[in-house]
């Protein structure tokens, strides 16, 4: 028989399914019937391939509620939030399928002839997903490879495999072709290192940690394979003392504790102006107590559960009993739960201030003035995105200049449009997802000469 997978429900232990767990000769099968799909699909007309899309993407709304609440028992997100995240892949869908007829070359000027650049389909494109963000992520990659022209075989992570199985079914009831999307769960390394190591499969796109997303583009290499890789973060929230405090403290929370803090955008490392130190820790205080943290399907809950024991283990092994900080309240008895908590007593090379907890907790470091921010900020070898809160318009550009992450906000702590790109600097990844140039990233392009005065 083959393994299992088995599905828990992060807010009570309890067992939503067991589903079979694709093996490697699983996933050569589906390249097969992806590549046939993939051929049939690139030679539709884009405006039907568009439509078919469109299609999904009405499908999709049709269901949102659905997922939404699937995603509250396989992945203990509160349902606000989830109902965004079904929405989100509707959306991604529609976007990804306005660029199918603008997905154009270039002519260039040449002499003797006529030159023009044509952005071709890869071929199948193997998307491997994290758990914090399921259906997002998976999205993120799914949508543009589609609409490129490519077939997608798509891992969901091991322990929340339901949205993806059911997004699959949703696109063939939206009449996608068979094979064209498939989604195959399994164990990162048999599955997920299959996908990678496959001939059939020209590129990987891979959210997740660094360390695996290291090994993707080490196994990769042997076939030149492309890579998109979305990985951690260790993300500033610089607070300057010409700040609006208020608002800046009313935001912090769920700056991090969004997603029970599972984020890679996470703002975890609080950098505050030292004359503004003291009023911040004043104000943030009673905004972190009031964050509730309880049942996720209940919608006036801002935090739910961790994701597994697995997690909720290493995120205590990051603040030590009696820590100095504050602390939220959490629900106790069956389920992964872990208390908003903000260190104030750690140094900034303190294991907390350094590595990425996925969870909810963060530290508030203070600095001087603003060449200290910048150099606190970027005292990390990641790089995905941050906040700066001030008043003064020339500062907030600097500091977002000289921040090295792919993602800045100002005065706002928002990262993630579906048009507008998204993606790391440093460890944090390489490429870029979303945004205009979404369905490029699912191309190569290849240069055609013709020439018009005869063979030369
Ligand atoms: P993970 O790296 O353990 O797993 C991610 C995915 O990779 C899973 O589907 C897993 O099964 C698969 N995998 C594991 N080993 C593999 C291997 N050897 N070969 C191929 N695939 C393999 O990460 P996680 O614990 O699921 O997710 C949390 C991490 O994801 C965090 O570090 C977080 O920052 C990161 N993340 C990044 C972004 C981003 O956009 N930058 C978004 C969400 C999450």
């Amino acid at each position: 028989m083959s393994e299992q997978l088995q599905v828990l429900n992060p807010a009570t232990e309890e067992v939503v399914a067991t589903i079979p767990a694709a093996s490697v000769a699983d996933v050569h099968m589906a390249v097969v019937r992806a590549t046939r799909a993939q051929e049939g699909w690139a030679a539709l007309a884009p405006g039907d391939r568009a439509r078919l899309l469109r299609r999904f993407a009405v499908t999709v709304d049709a269901h949102v509620e659905e997922l939404a609440r699937l995603e509250v028992r396989e992945a203990g997100h509160v349902i606000g939030n989830a109902r965004w995240e079904a929405g989100n892949v509707r959306d991604l869908l529609d976007y990804a399928a306005g660029g199918v007829e603008r997905l154009t070359g270039r002519q260039i000027p040449v002499p003797g002839g006529l030159d023009v650049t044509i952005l071709e389909p890869l071929g199948v494109v193997g998307v491997i997903a994290p758990w914090n963000f399921p259906m997002p992520i998976a999205a993120w990659g799914t949508a543009p490879a589609l609409a490129a022209g490519n077939a997608v075989i798509l891992k969901p992570a091991e322990t929340t495999p339901l949205t993806a199985l059911r997004l699959a079914e949703l696109a063939r009831e939206a009449g996608l072709p068979e094979g064209l999307f498939q989604v195959l769960p399994g164990r990162g390394p048999v599955a997920g290192r299959a996908l990678v190591e496959h001939p059939g499969v020209a590129k990987i796109v891979f959210t997740g940690s660094t360390a695996v997303g290291k090994e993707v583009l080490a196994r990769g290499s042997n076939l030149l394979k492309r890579v998109t890789l979305e990985l951690g973060g260790k993300n500033p929230n610089i607070v300057f003392a010409d700040a609006d405090l208020e608002a800046a403290a009313a935001a912090a929370p769920m700056a991090f504790l969004d997603n029970s803090g599972q984020d890679c955008c996470a703002r975890t490392r609080i950098l505050v102006q030292r004359g503004a130190h003291d009023r911040f820790l004043d104000l943030l205080a009673p905004a972190i107590e009031a964050v509730t943290v309880g049942d996720p399907a209940d919608a006036t809950t801002d935090m739910g559960p961790l994701i597994s024991r697995t997690q909720l283990d290493r995120v205590r092994s990051y603040v030590p009993e009696g820590a100095e900080g504050i602390r939220g309240k959490a629900p106790e008895g069956p389920g992964f739960w872990f208390p908003p908590t903000v260190l104030t007593g750690v140094g900034p090379e303190a294991r907390v201030a350094v590595e990425e907890v996925f969870g909810p907790v963060a530290v508030v470091l203070p600095f001087d003035d603003e060449a200290d921010a910048v150099r606190l900020a970027n005292a990390t070898d990641y790089g995905l995105s941050g906040s700066v809160w001030t008043r003064d318009v020339g500062r907030a550009l600097r500091v977002s200049r000289a921040v090295r992450a792919g993602n800045l906000s100002v005065n706002s702590h928002s990262s993630v449009r579906y048009w507008t790109p998204f993606g790391g600097f440093k460890q944090s990844g390489i490429g870029r997802e979303l945004g205009p140039d979404a369905l490029a990233a699912f191309t190569e392009t290849k240069n055609v000469f013709i020439s018009t005065e005869g063979p030369q």
